[in-house]
């Protein structure tokens, strides 16, 4: 029996099964049809989520003729029922009836809930697996425990694929995930992904540790699972068919940290140049929880940020002098002994895109703020010879950071009557849809603005600056060059930085119009009467079948 199962998957993978499967859902089958359709041409491995259907058998017969006509791409049928987390609310034999029909009509793999498998009878079962490729899946809603157990219970049975589907409450399962997978998949095709939110490493490296494929969904709210990522992002951003055992891996660790363009920008810089590197966001609640993933993956090098930078310190071996006089670190490096460095690149990141534009040497900067980027601020342009002030809403914490950093203090009320070369605002006023500026326009005596803030690439302060002549540099800068510098210490080699300045861009404008599209009026009854028909996107030929052929 497991002669013929691994045949059969190997089979399926001469063929090159994709690394991505992309889930589909749909309200009735013309529905589904239409969103397959346009999935289909970037994504030959589609996963039809038949519970979705009112009617499913009903459907089956238009998914055959959309099969017929994409024969270059492989179709999974799943019909999972709502007590393993589906939509299905038939019996165990129409579910059965369901997945032969779907058989039948041509897709050649189908997945079936292990719950499911027990109930049914052995002939059943067989019956099954003889038409059809057959994906075995077990889903844990709670944990990720008892792996090994789930799967002795599973590979009772025959079935070309075992997937197991467990849910992430920290980072470390996805680490426990990846180990299983590195044990199972050298003697079985496995499947094996972490749901949840601190599970969403787990589908770019599960890939890397032994699973044959992983899921993605077809766009932002249309998951079919939580923590789901959308297949473009694990195709574009992650390169999920690229990542291998050797690929290498890094990450930025925060708490929260979805919102991060880190992801965005890493990954282009190293697809740009040729580096086999993943960049992952990991969520991590404790410090403790983040290091046994670093150690245990092994994660090569990681960005810091809040609220972790300072707390990160105790856990190097080393950090470089500025460093620690800074006091907060934001890149950490995993030397080949497994040892950890720290560097602060939020220096570079603020030194130099000044010095492309002036040498620092004696000019005078005010510094807005006194917390992390402030102290990057005061210690890196101190050290190039300019004269610091800085001023900051409570001044105990201001005071502190200008008797370290050897500069000055200067109270707010002092600074309209000052006149600066450079004013830098290193506080997050200005963020996020806040319309504040953290100086006032009969403050801004100075020559240049670096406003540190990125989102929005342009803020209230920057307006006001650009209104009154002076030059505004913007914290996409910075945002660009700490993440340079931590490209080259990394990898040794030049960042693409034109590259990186470049996806970041983009992926602020997209941000700027998601929002812009929340933020206009709910539709009135009359304009909301008539949606918009989606477009229908062409059919494609038919091509000459490279899919797998079916058991006999
Ligand atoms: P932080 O350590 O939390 O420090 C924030 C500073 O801003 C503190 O000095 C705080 O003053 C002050 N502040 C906070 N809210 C304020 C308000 N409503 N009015 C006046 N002052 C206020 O944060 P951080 O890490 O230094 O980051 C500061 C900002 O820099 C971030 O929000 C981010 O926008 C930007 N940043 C950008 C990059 C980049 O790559 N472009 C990198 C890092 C940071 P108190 O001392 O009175 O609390």
């Amino acid at each position: 029996m497991r002669e013929s199962s691994s045949t059969y998957a190997s089979r399926i993978r001469r063929f090159h099964l994709p690394r991505l499967c992309v889930a589909v859902i749909g309200s009735d089958p013309a529905d589904m049809i239409e969103r397959a359709e346009s999935l289909v041409r970037d994504n030959p491995f589609l996963e039809f989520r038949l519970d979705y259907l009112s009617q499913p058998l009903a459907a089956l017969a238009k998914l055959k003729i959309f099969l017929e006509l994409h024969p270059e791409a492989t179709f999974i049928a799943t019909c999972r029922r709502a007590v393993n987390g589906g939509k299905f609310r038939g019996s165990l034999a129409n579910e059965l009836a369901i997945l032969r029909k779907a058989a039948d009509a041509g897709f050649p793999l189908v997945d079936l809930e292990l719950q499911s498998a027990d109930s049914l009878k052995a002939d059943e079962l067989r019956d099954l697996y003889d038409r059809v490729g057959l994906i075995l899946s077990h889903h844990n809603f709670k944990s990720t425990k008892k792996l090994e157990e789930q799967f002795a219970e599973m590979s009772q049975y025959p079935a070309d694929f075992y997937k197991l589907v467990s849910t992430a409450t920290n980072l470390y399962d996805n680490v426990v995930m990846m180990k299983f997978l590195e044990k199972t998949s050298a003697k079985h095709e496995m499947v094996g992904v972490c749901m949840g939110e601190p599970g969403i490493i787990s589908r770019a490296l599960a890939v890397r540790a032994g699973s044959v494929f992983t899921f993605g969904a077809a766009s932002k709210g249309e998951e079919t699972a939580p923590g789901q990522v959308t297949a473009s992002e694990l195709r574009d951003i992650y390169r999920i068919e690229m990542v291998d055992q050797a690929t290498q891996v890094y990450g930025v660790v925060g708490d929260p940290i979805s919102h991060s363009l880190s992801p965005v920008m890493m990954n282009a810089a190293f697809r740009r140049e040729t580096v086999n590197a993943v960049y992952l966001a990991l969520h991590a609640k404790s410090l403790k929880d983040l290091l046994g993933c670093v150690r245990d993956i092994p994660i090569r090098g990681l960005s810091v940020t809040m609220p972790y930078k300072q707390e990160i310190l105790d856990e190097l071996e080393n950090s470089d002098p500025i460093t620690k006089q800074i006091g907060a670190c934001n890149t950490v490096v995993r030397a080949a002994d497994g040892k950890l460095y720290g560097f602060n690149t939020d220096v570079a990141g603020i030194v130099v895109p000044l010095e492309q534009r002036m040498t620092l040497a004696g000019t005078r900067v005010l510094i807005v703020g006194a917390g992390g980027a402030a102290r990057a601020a005061a210690f890196g342009l101190k050290a190039k010879g300019a004269e610091v002030f800085i001023t900051n809403r409570t001044p105990e914490k201001g005071q502190t950071l200008a008797r370290q950093s050897k500069t000055k203090y200067m109270k707010r009320a002092e600074v309209a009557k000052q006149q600066f070369d450079i004013m830098i605002n290193a506080t997050p006023v200005g963020m996020n849809g806040s319309k504040q500026s953290p100086l006032e326009d009969k403050e801004l005596n100075t020559k240049y603005v670096f406003d540190l803030v990125y989102t929005p690439a342009e803020t209230k302060l920057s307006k006001m600056a650009r209104a009154k002549n002076l030059q505004v540099i913007p914290g996409l800068e910075m945002f660009v060059q700490q993440g340079a510098r931590q490209f080259e210490i990394w990898t040794g080699k030049p960042a693409p930085i034109a590259e990186m300045a470049y996806v970041v861009t983009k992926a602020l404008e997209r941000r700027a119009s998601e929002e812009a599209v929340e933020e206009l009026p709910a539709p009135t009854k009359k304009s909301a009467a008539k949606p918009a028909a989606k477009p229908k996107s062409p059919a494609k030929p038919a091509k000459k079948s490279a899919k797998p052929a079916r058991k006999k």
